[in-house]
């Protein structure tokens, strides 16, 4: 199996030439490293190699190996995120990715407001509807958004979503540019922009930045299979 300085440097190629192919400029792309199930030091090879965003998915896992990993790096939430998890997840994480209803949006706003904080957040869409995973139905999201924007706590910068897994990349460019749409009306009804299209994992990334992802989540491509977890079982 290649090594991770090979994998990220294959990566970066393939970042390079989708944003070459769809007029967007480098750097308008930014890469998380998704290191959930992988152990610290396969995050401490990562940092070695010049990346500085991980993404964690679980609130426990990512206490432990945060507090392991230079304190240099930032971290992302990316995971469904529990309401009695949330006072923690403000302690660990810069963004969290995964706002999918207002009760949770709330807890976050009054953690925050007990550890003087503004959170930056991204909504979670369920752009197919599938009943497996979690994220607002489209509709619902245009209905709540006011209510979300409301929260002074809680800074919306943008939109993510996991589309249903397909071995084809292809089947998933509906679903993103699905998302890149429901992106833009959200911005029609807040009045401001929406800067995050979190789109784009390691089977489709190079489809995800043609259809506009500022932000793809990668974990296998850059540090081959996980240990006993699949992203698709929750
Ligand atoms: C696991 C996971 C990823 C990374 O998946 P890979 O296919 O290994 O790149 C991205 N986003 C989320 C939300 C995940 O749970």
């Amino acid at each position: 199996m290649a090594s991770l300085p090979e994998n990220l440097a294959g990566i970066q190629q393939r970042i390079q030439a989708a944003c070459d192919r769809s007029g967007r400029p480098a750097g308008s792309v930014k890469l998380l490293a998704v290191s959930k199930s992988q152990p610290p030091d396969s995050i401490e090879q990562a940092a070695q190699c010049g990346l500085a965003l991980f993404g964690e998915n679980k609130v426990q896992e990512a206490r432990h190996k945060i507090a392991l990993s230079p304190g240099r790096l930032r971290w992302h939430f990316i995971g469904h995120l529990q309401t009695n998890k949330v006072r923690e997840a403000v302690e660990l994480f810069e963004m969290i990715q995964t706002v999918d209803s207002l009760p949770l949006a709330l807890e976050i706003q009054k953690r925050c407001q007990q550890a003087a904080k503004i959170m930056p957040v991204l909504l979670e869409i369920n752009v197919a509807g599938e009943s497996s995973k979690h994220g607002y139905a489209p509709a619902r999201l245009l209905s709540e958004l006011k209510d979300l924007a409301g929260l002074d706590r809680l800074q919306i910068q943008g939109v993510m979503a996991i589309p249903p897994f397909n071995p084809s990349p292809e089947q998933a460019r509906p679903h993103f540019r699905q998302l890149r749409n429901l992106r833009d009306q959200a911005e029609q009804v807040l009045g401001f922009g929406l800067p995050h299209l979190s789109m784009g994992m390691s089977g489709d990334f190079e489809v995800a930045i043609e259809e506009g992802s500022t932000l793809v989540r990668l974990g296998t491509a850059l540090f081959g299979q996980r240990q006993s977890f699949s992203p698709r079982d929750h």
